[in-house]
């Protein structure tokens, strides 16, 4: 071959052969790279049909599955004690496509009305569009298994419910499911699998954004299945075919801060149990809710299946007084900012009548118990005594 020219040798020179000296190396690196690579390449065409064959393990397009991907996956399934695990580009593709992969057209799903607001109005209102129905049904008070129908497939909740922080009975929930044959999915966002495991109490699916706590630093958006063999694998294919899966450098990250997940949601409990305790004494604070509180209606039914006494990281208040209280103490808070998300390492407030809950029609927030004088916060990790000194300081203002 005659001499390549300067362009040709730019592209090809390493080409390939990188990655197999370090395969071949003695060796492997303390921490997985990040593969930023969109497909990976191949020197026949017997090892790509292996693959699509599952003859053998492997990568083909890293909209089917990556290196990344599959790490963060081993971590959750891990650390749930689960069978397997997908990851997603957000939180909301990972619940709707979980949903959407198990039911079709004249199907019919259970879930709370204390939900998420953004999988609140997908249940509503996009999935009557595709034929499937859903009522909403409260988990805490009502008979859920009053509900069912031939046609129910679905059983959906929160294991700490947005933003009234509500815990249902999960091992209750999940025994109706199975006696009808139906599915128990459970997002777990605000729990973590340090609070709670839902899939040891019989969840067949267990979803998160990991936006939230399982990223915990306010830096990268995804999802997470974690659950049954069978389930992930109904799951699987239509999450490459509707191509949301979660980028190299963001798994990447994911998994970086999983390895702290447990010191860090002990810390954020710890933190907002003492929150909790002083704002539910204060004369300007009408309610409460933590689950971690012993006046809480949840207390009995979270201590009985939350792991060693810790109740997350999030508590709503509800201030005496309305959209003009909630506005000033939130503009009084020079650290603690208006945030409408949640779970980072910083304090951070949110107003769910004004943000993750703005669809709402004022029934439905009456009917989930939201106010205009209701914050929720998400307690950080800075020293407690420092966050309840400019709660407290913000609260004088009202
Ligand atoms: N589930 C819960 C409990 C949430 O709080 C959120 C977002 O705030 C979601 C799901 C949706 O996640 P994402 O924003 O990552 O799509």
């Amino acid at each position: 071959m005659s001499e390549q020219k300067l362009s040709t040798r730019l592209i090809h020179t390493g080409d390939g052969q990188d990655y197999k000296k370090i395969a071949q190396s003695a060796s492997v690196p303390e921490v997985l790279p990040v593969y930023l690579t969109s497909v990976f390449a191949f020197d026949d065409v017997p090892s790509v049909d292996d693959i699509y064959d599952h003859k053998t393990d492997g990568y083909i397009y890293s909209r089917i599955k990556h290196p990344n991907t599959d790490a963060v996956a081993s971590i959750l399934t891990a650390a749930e004690g689960a069978e397997d695990a997908l990851l997603f580009s957000s939180g909301m593709s990972a619940i709707i496509i979980s949903i959407l992969a198990v039911v079709s057209s004249g199907d019919h799903i259970i879930a709370s009305p204390v939900l998420y607001g953004g999988v609140h109005d997908f249940l509503q209102n996009e999935l009557a569009r595709f034929g499937v129905e859903v009522t909403f049904v409260d988990f805490i008070n009502d008979d859920v298994e009053k509900y069912i129908k031939p046609n129910t497939k679905l059983i959906y909740t929160e294991t700490i419910c947005n933003p009234l922080l509500e815990v249902p009975d999960l091992k209750k929930t999940a025994d109706i499911a199975h006696k009808h044959g139906l599915l128990f999915y459970v997002d777990n966002t605000f729990a973590t699998s340090v609070v709670v495991s839902p899939y040891k109490f019989g969840a067949d699916l267990v979803l998160y954004s990991t936006t939230k706590f399982l990223g915990g630093h306010s830096d990268i958006v995804g999802g997470a299945a974690v659950g049954k063999a069978d389930v992930i694998a109904k799951i699987r294919p239509k999450l490459v075919l509707y191509g949301a899966v979660l980028s190299p450098m963001d798994a990447w990250l994911l998994a970086r801060s999983l390895r702290t997940l447990e010191l860090r949601v002990t810390k954020h409990s710890q933190n907002a149990l003492k929150v909790a305790q002083f704002l539910e004494k204060h004369p300007k604070i009408e309610k409460v809710f933590y689950p971690g509180l012993l006046s809480s209606p949840d207390h009995e039914r979270a201590a009985a299946q939350f792991n060693n006494g810790l109740f997350g990281g999030m508590l709503s208040a509800n201030l005496r007084g309305g959209e003009r209280e909630a506005s000033t103490v939130i503009a009084s808070m020079p650290t603690i900012k208006y945030v409408p998300s949640l779970a980072g390492t910083a304090t951070t407030v949110s107003y769910a009548a004004k943000t993750s809950h703005r669809a709402y029609t004022k029934e439905q927030l009456d009917a989930a118990g939201i106010t205009f004088g209701q914050l929720r916060f998400s307690i950080g990790l800075e020293d407690a005594d420092d966050i309840i000194a400019e709660i407290s300081a913000a609260l004088e203002k009202i």
